[in-house]
Formats: structure tokens, C-alpha cells, sequence
């Protein structure tokens, strides 16, 4: 009776339902602590690229950044693209669900200010190409990213940078295709930049476009160049 009228009382307070089961979750936020737990988190990741790792893993490295480190110095993703996630960002992409991103900042934002390392000074959306920007209405990375700004309290650029071509979706193509597909897809806008940058989006694929944004941010004089996504492919 005690628990259920604790409930009662949370519901009133924390209207929110929960975005996958339907639950109250008792908090502000719309994932119940059940459907959090059973969430696909990444636990052992590479530090450079954070392509998940076996539990067991040797090294904190994959085998691609053992090889041909990427241009960014580390990612950090959430987790796996796996279902429930993946179904939350689909709906926040494809069905204009912007009520998702609060949420998925949340998590961002709550992760990253646990860490010990210096957060960066400045966070930079994957940009879309203005053709795709224009039919589906909003850049979700943007979103993302403002949101996380403000609760981190880090600024937000999300017209740095520019892409300049409408590049066809990496995971649909060879990996030599991929770096083709992506040679001068982005570019600098202004004055260029400095310090340490964030590039932000919500999923990573191949890492290839992390990859090339962060070797142009690099080359307009970025120092450190680090990727958050909310769910890694792999
Ligand atoms: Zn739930
Ligand atoms: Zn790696």
C-alpha cells in the first residue's frame, strides 16, 4: 500500500511515461529504470573508436586503430545500435519523434559528466546536406547536440561546418567506396576553429564520416577532436 501510494505520489510529480513500455518512470526522465537496466550499454569498448570489445579483451585498442589510427583522438558511445535503441532513434529520424531527443541528451550529458578527463570546448553536429536538412526538416545531430550543450553547459556550432555533397549512406558501400564517397564532403565555414571539439551525432556506422569530419575540423586548426554518439553499429 506504502509502495503504491509512493507511486501514486511520484506519477503526480514525474508525469512521465516511459518511451518503450509505457510505465510511469517515477522521474523526469522518459525511460523506466527497467527498460534502462535492460538497455544495450556498451561495457568494454576501443578507447580510440569505441568499437565494442569483447569483455575479455587484450588490448584498449581495436585492430582498425592498431593499424591506421582515425584522425578523432577518442569516441565515446552509449550503446550498441541494437533494439530498444535503435528503435528510438528511428523514431526520432525517420517519424519526427523530437520528443526523443531530451531523453537521449540526457543520457549523453549524464555519462559525460561522470568522466575524469577535461570536457571540450565546443560541440559540432554532424552536418546534413541541405537537400536532406530540407525534407526531413531537422538535423537530429543538432538537436542533439544543443541539448547536450545546455546541459553541459558547452557551446554549440552547428554551422561550422558544412556538407557539401549529399554523400550516399556509408553502410551501403565498400570500404574503399566509403572513403571515396566521403573525399571533400565537409569544409570549415569562417574563421576556422581552435582547442578542443565534440563532433556529435546519433549513430556511428563505420566511423569513416567521424573520421573525415574530424580530419577537416583538424585541419582548420581544431587540436583535439573528440566523437559522442548515442549508439555504435558494430
Ligand atoms: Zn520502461
Ligand atoms: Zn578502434
Amino acid at each position: 500500500m506504502v509502495y503504491k501510494s509512493t507511486r501514486w505520489l511520484q506519477s503526480l510529480l514525474f508525469p512521465s511515461q516511459c518511451r518503450l513500455c509505457g510505465m510511469a518512470t517515477g522521474t523526469a526522465l522518459r525511460l523506466c529504470s527497467h527498460c534502462l537496466a535492460e538497455s544495450p550499454w556498451i561495457r568494454n569498448a576501443c578507447t580510440q573508436c569505441s568499437l565494442p570489445l569483447p569483455a575479455q579483451a587484450e588490448h584498449s585498442h581495436c585492430g582498425h586503430c592498431q593499424k591506421q589510427p582515425p584522425a578523432f583522438d577518442t569516441a565515446t558511445a552509449l550503446f550498441h545500435y541494437r533494439p530498444p535503441v535503435d528503435y528510438l532513434i528511428k523514431q526520432l529520424k525517420f517519424s519526427n519523434e523530437l520528443a526523443i531527443v531530451p531523453l537521449l541528451a540526457t543520457l549523453m550529458s549524464a555519462r559525460l559528466a561522470m568522466r575524469a578527463a577535461a570536457l571540450p570546448s565546443l560541440l559540432v553536429p554532424v552536418p546534413l546536406h541541405r537537400t536532406r536538412l530540407r525534407e526531413r526538416g531537422f538535423n537530429q545531430a543538432t538537436e542533439l547536440a544543443r541539448r547536450v550543450g545546455r546541459e553541459l553547459g558547452i557551446r554549440c556550432n552547428h554551422r561550422l561546418c558544412r556538407r557539401n555533397r549529399d554523400t550516399r549512406p556509408q553502410s551501403l558501400l565498400s570500404p574503399n567506396a566509403r572513403r571515396l564517397n566521403l573525399r571533400n564532403a565537409f569544409s570549415v565555414e569562417g574563421h576556422g576553429v581552435s582547442g578542443h571539439v565534440a563532433i556529435i551525432d546519433d549513430v556511428m556506422t563505420t566511423g569513416h564520416t567521424g573520421n573525415e569530419l574530424a580530419r577537416v575540423l583538424k585541419r582548420a586548426g581544431a587540436e583535439r577532436v573528440e566523437i559522442w554518439v548515442i549508439a555504435r553499429a558494430g
